[in-house]
């Protein structure tokens, strides 16, 4: 497989976490690339795993210093790709996944960096609403908030060059494999 730096964005309540684990069980030649972020762990996160959790002021001179490849501010906390983490593995050959929001994914873009770009999409505005509220997790106004945001972020699905919807998990996985496979020339 060639290494290719592939970006997943999603609106929150698109599936994007379960579907991204789905694929690097079955992808083993992909590599995740683990963001760093200022928002605080959640139950079960584990730093240096699911993201490295680090205060703003540290995050921020990783930005002045020139080491984020892209950082966005999502929900008010900072999230930031690292350059040397993404470089590193594609220079040995990896692929490497960026699970990124779209002011993230866009500027990826936009730097000129050899990339596919994925937007996955719930199959609808109200099943998106229902996925949202069924984590039972986020209060009212969370919930509102993150479908503002995600009728703003889908707007953005035209500058990606594929589009999957997640309507059956199993068959989202699959086009995602598919896309993934044939990108890197496999
Ligand atoms: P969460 O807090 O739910 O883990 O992530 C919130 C959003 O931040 C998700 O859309 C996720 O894709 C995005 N995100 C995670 N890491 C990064 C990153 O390194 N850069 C950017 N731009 N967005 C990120």
């Amino acid at each position: 497989m060639a290494a290719k730096l592939f970006i997943v964005s999603a609106p929150s309540g698109a599936g994007k976490t379960t579907l991204v684990k789905e694929l690097l069980k079955r992808l083993d030649s992909l590599i995740y690339s683990i963001s760093h972020t200022t928002r605080p762990p959640r139950q079960g996160e584990v730093d240096g795993k699911d993201y490295f959790f680090t205060d703003k002021a540290r995050f921020m001179e990783m930005v002045a210093s020139g080491q984020m490849l892209e950082w966005a501010q999502v929900y008010g906390n900072c999230y930031g790709t690292s350059k040397i983490f993404v470089q590193e593995r594609l220079a040995a050959g990896q692929s490497v996944l960026l699970d990124i929001d779209v002011q993230g994914g866009r500027q990826i873009m936009d730097s000129g960096l050899d990339s596919v770009s994925i937007f996955i999409m719930a199959p609808s505005l109200a099943v998106l609403e229902q996925r949202l509220r069924g984590r039972g997790t986020d209060a009212e106004e969370v919930i509102r908030e993150r479908l503002e945001s995600a009728k703003e972020e889908i707007d953005q699905k035209s500058f990606y060059a594929h589009v999957v919807v997640n309507d059956v998990l199993d068959e989202a996985v699959a086009r995602l494999i598919a896309i993934i496979e044939q990108e890197a020339g496999n």
